[in-house]
């Protein structure tokens, strides 16, 4: 296994719940370090532009006022297979389906507001990480 970076944005519903704190507990928890973290509002546009892979989805108009409805977080973690394992610690999209323990069956609302994002391949990743953070914002 590689160590691997990916990126992490904590959600307007987390945000709001005041509960960033418990997920970034979840995220130590599961070996993957906090290398960058910085709070935001993103406009409508960047909201628009990171989740244009959705564009054509019947959800991302809504997702995108979701997104912009309150600050997030955004962070890049790193760690052993650190994309897949973030994965597993965030549980199923829909919260109805994540396994126990995971961060989305813990703190997601619903299948929209699901507290968390992750990166899902090696390569979104990097452009993710790219869209938010510049190389001397990253301290690994
Ligand atoms: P993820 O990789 O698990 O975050 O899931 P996707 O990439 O498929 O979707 C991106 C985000 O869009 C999800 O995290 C949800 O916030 C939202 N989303 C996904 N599916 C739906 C849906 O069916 N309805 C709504 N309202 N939002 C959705």
């Amino acid at each position: 296994m590689a160590t691997e970076r990916t990126l992490s944005i904590l959600k307007p519903d987390a945000t709001r719940r005041n509960i960033t704190g418990k997920i970034n507990d979840k995220i130590e928890s599961a070996s993957l370090r906090i290398i960058a973290q910085k709070r935001l509002w993103l406009t409508r546009s960047q909201a628009e532009t990171f989740y244009s892979v959705h564009s054509s989805h019947s959800f991302f108009n809504d997702l995108c006022t979701f997104m912009t409805s309150g600050p997030v977080v955004v962070q890049v973690l790193e760690g052993e297979n650190a994309i897949a394992n973030y994965r597993a610690v965030m549980g199923a999209t829909n919260p109805a389906n994540a396994n126990p323990g995971t961060i989305r069956k813990e703190f997601a609302e619903s299948i929209e507001a699901n507290s968390v994002h992750g990166s899902d391949s090696a390569e979104t990743a990097s452009n993710e990480i790219k869209f938010f953070f510049s190389d001397l914002e990253i301290v690994g």
